[in-house]
């Protein structure tokens, strides 16, 4: 069983022609909710996969809570770890103009994810293979959660987005951290070379189309993406860690899961939104050959 702890967000895209000045009220050509979230994104790439997920956060009790809960359970993530918390569900405003975009985050109940639902769900963290995090809830409760993972040895993926939330001293509870080249530089620095070689077997850089790279103790690993044409990378970065984690938990190597990974998030770039291209195992296969 695959444990995520996480953001459950519903993204409410604008599409206009005209962003708006001041004062100024424009009509725009597309509205959309899609139900997003760095953790639930990432619940779904592996659960589509066919890995066994609990997803462990929090939603509002309203109608976008209702629906995102209802979306997790359709994707067959085990939604007993979800509560309904005392604040709206978290939301994402999303403005895109052209190629541009304007994002406004209300995490909402995403911060009411606090230390005592982690003990309430204490039982399923411990039967975890794996546990996954990012950084869209309480610092505190990410924290409390690395320290319960270290006391009883279970492997802990951490995706560091936003990387200004991430803490250095946390990287000895850390089993694999994937950051992106910019996490990875606000984080450690530019050099990410230097940084792989400081942290072998254990980051994983992820290069969007040119793949990912890792350090394995001798040399750089670099792991090819596979080239495809992008029609909406959104939800790239949580395909790569969802498939990874599905990946690592089924015992493959290291370089067989980030392959494994590049693979998924090539064909989630091929579809619009972050969940719509998350791949199933047999699509995966497909293009493994
Ligand atoms: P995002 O924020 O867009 O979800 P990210 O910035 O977190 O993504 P990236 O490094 O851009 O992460 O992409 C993650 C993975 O997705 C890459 O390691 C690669 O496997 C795959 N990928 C991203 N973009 C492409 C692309 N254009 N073609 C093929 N694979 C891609």
């Amino acid at each position: 069983m695959i444990t995520v702890i996480g953001s459950i967000n519903m993204d409410l895209a604008v599409e206009t022609e005209i962003f708006p000045k001041q004062g100024e009220t424009v009509q725009g050509s597309l509205f959309k909710t899609i139900p997003g979230g760095k953790g639930a994104n990432q619940a779904v790439a592996a659960a589509r996969l066919g890995s066994k997920v609990r997803m462990i956060g929090a939603v509002g009790n309203d109608s976008f809570g209702k629906e995102l809960y209802q979306n997790l359970q359709n994707e067959n993530v085990d939604v007993s770890g979800i509560v309904m918390a005392e604040n709206s569900t978290g939301i994402a405003n999303i403005l895109l103009h052209n190629r541009d975009n304007r994002i406004i985050v209300i995490p909402g109940a995403n911060y009411d994810l606090d230390k005592e639902m982690i003990d309430r769900n204490i039982h399923h963290i411990l039967e975890s293979k794996l546990v996954m995090m990012q950084l869209e809830i309480p610092i505190d409760t990410v924290e409390y959660v690395l320290a319960i993972c270290k006391k009883h040895e279970i492997p802990v993926l951490l995706n560091p987005a936003p990387a200004k939330n991430f803490k250095k001293e946390w990287m000895n509870q850390i089993t694999f951290l994937t950051p992106n080249e910019t996490e990875c530089e606000v984080i450690f620095g530019d050099d990410w070379e230097k940084v792989l070689e400081e942290y072998p077997n254990k980051i994983i850089v992820t290069l969007g189309s040119e793949g990912a790279a890792f350090h394995d103790g001798t040399s750089i690993v670099r792991i090819p993406g596979f080239k495809t044409t992008a029609v909406d990378t959104t939800g790239a970065g949580d395909t790569f860690n969802g498939a990874f984690a599905h990946a690592i938990c089924s015992g493959i190597t290291m370089n067989e899961s980030i392959h494994f990974a590049n693979i998924a998030a090539s064909l989630s770039v091929e579809k619009f939104g972050a969940q719509g291209g998350m791949p199933t195992l047999d699509e995966v296969y497909a293009r493994l050959g």
